[in-house]
């Protein structure tokens, strides 16, 4: 929740300051869904524009005037206008004076120039106060009140009264502002609505590439080297075999590389017995997109359920056990009942439903409406201690699948072992060094360092030493 006491300030004052007029330049898609927003919110608006025409999409209860003229019936003037026409402006910088001037400009390239629009704006008009708004907002999400998703309204400027007079606009339409400071923010403002998925790069080139070697991986074992020795075709086995072997591998390796940026800082705190020194920017970058690792994962274990309910309606495996069971009458000959067997394969599948029942719940608590109904200890508490019963149920269930495998040499084609069994590599190391983790005479000292106690304190002089002389 955002508790800056200016926007508290600024809430009070927002009733007071309903009914004020506010002037748009530009008559295009943006100005008008945002001038629409606001005439519903009580504001009166005055559009500045080339036409003096009103056209039918023109709000109705909205005026066309010149810029010159619509400028000074208001305080605050938004330009919804792309910077490149921002020249047009200069001919109007003495009745601009003192203005406030809200940029709500995009770009089309991240840094496409090297100064902010809102930046060269403030240049351009230098009496003026710009503040840089709304340009993370669609016309359409505005035209539609599809705003759900989308509700965040960055802010920044120099001028705190002229910053303030805009998150209250911001307010009355709906949305929530978000101050991030000066002018000096706005290039990353700008930037915010061209990035493409920053958060979700990594994991998804991750799982790609994991589907990938471990779909060639298959295809060698499963369909080549049958061609090869046995003059087999299981080519079919592409459409639904080989997916349903790549999809759980990938969803417990990518389980388990949630959790081990988390050990591996654990190692590094312990060693370097402070918390108080930064982590490699790998880990960093590896522990922020843990959320997004741990949703691609999700989707492949979905993936693997769906693919298991239709083993038993394919034809390949329904020959399978009509054949069998012919052979067996044919002979006359039962299979014994095997205890054990049963045991196993009950045993595989509980643990398989139990984990990705943990899985969905994994999911479903990190999604920011559930997230933020929870406290810090209740969301740690779901992510930890309930994600690693999930590593573990998920990691026993592959175990009690490959368990036959392990000891037959069949399993071993070209020297190259089940998929299955590579899949647990990851999981078991992160499990492993989590348990001895867990060992009170190394748990003791790593919950000591979390909580700021510093092996060689030396080291904390050194780094306040630093960061004073950064600080001056
Ligand atoms: P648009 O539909 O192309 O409208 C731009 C308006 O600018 C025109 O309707 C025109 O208004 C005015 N204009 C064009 N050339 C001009 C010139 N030479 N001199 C003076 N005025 C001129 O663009 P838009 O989609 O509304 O976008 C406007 C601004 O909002 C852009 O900076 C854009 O980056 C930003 N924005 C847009 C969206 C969106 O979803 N569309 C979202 C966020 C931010 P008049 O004919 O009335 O003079």
């Amino acid at each position: 929740m955002n508790t800056n006491p200016s926007n508290i300030m600024a809430l009070t004052s927002t009733t007071s300051n309903k009914k004020e007029t506010v002037c748009i330049f530009g008559t295009g898609d943006f100005g008008r869904a945002l001038g629409y927003k606001m005439i519903q919110s009580g504001y009166s608006v005055v559009f500045g524009s080339r036409q003096l025409q009103p056209s039918s999409l023109i709000p109705k209860d909205a005026e066309v005037l010149s810029h010159t003229e619509a400028a000074q019936k208001a305080t605050i003037i938004i330009i919804a206008i792309p910077r490149q026409h921002y020249n047009f402006l200069i001919p109007l910088a003495e009745i601009l004076h003192g203005k406030v001037l809200v940029d709500v400009s995009n770009n089309l390239k991240l840094n496409q120039y090297s100064q902010s629009n809102a930046e060269y704006l403030a240049q351009l008009i230098p009496g003026a106060k710009v503040v840089k708004a709304f340009n993370t907002v669609s016309a359409w999400a505005l035209q539609s009140g599809a705003l759900d998703a989308s509700r965040q309204v960055f802010v920044c400027g120099d001028d705190e009264k002229a910053k303030q007079m805009v998150m209250d606009i911001v307010r009355a339409v709906g949305l929530t502002p978000l101050d991030r400071g000066s002018l000096l923010a706005a290039q990353e403002i700008e930037n915010y609505p061209l990035q493409l998925f920053p958060m979700w790069k990594f994991p998804i080139f991750l799982s790609l590439g994991l589907t990938a070697f471990f779909f060639f991986y298959s295809l060698i074992r499963d369909v080549i080297y049958p061609y090869v020795y046995e003059n087999q075709d299981f080519s079919f086995f592409i459409a639904i075999s080989i997916p349903n072997r790549i999809c759980p591998i990938v969803a417990l390796s990518l389980l388990a590389l949630v959790y081990l940026p988390g050990v591996l800082a654990a190692i590094i705190q312990l060693y370097r017995g402070t918390k108080y020194s930064r982590f490699p920017d790998w880990l960093d970058k590896w522990m922020l997109c843990r959320k997004q690792l741990g949703l691609v994962a999700l989707a492949f274990a979905f993936l693997h359920v769906l693919y298991t309910f239709v083993i038993p309606i394919r034809y390949y495996v329904r020959w399978k056990l009509n054949s069998l069971i012919l052979s067996q009458a044919l002979n006359n000959r039962t299979d014994p009942f095997i205890n054990t067997y049963s045991w196993l394969n009950d045993s595989y599948l509980a643990l398989g439903i139990l984990g990705f029942f943990l899985f969905v719940l994994l999911g479903i608590t990190s999604l920011p409406s559930v997230s933020n109904s929870v406290n810090w200890r209740e969301f740690r508490f779901v992510q930890s201690k309930l994600g690693y019963l999930t590593l573990i149920l998920c990691t026993a269930h592959t175990l009690i699948y490959g368990e036959r495998l392990f000891l037959n040499a069949s399993s071993y084609r070209w020297y190259l072992p089940n998929a299955c069994m590579l899949s647990l590599i990851v999981p078991c190391i992160v499990l492993v060094v989590k348990f001895v983790l867990v060992f009170p005479c190394l748990d003791k000292p790593l919950t000591q360092i979390r909580q700021g106690w510093e092996r060689n304190p030396r080291h904390s002089e050194q780094s306040n030493y630093i960061i004073n002389k950064s600080a001056v």
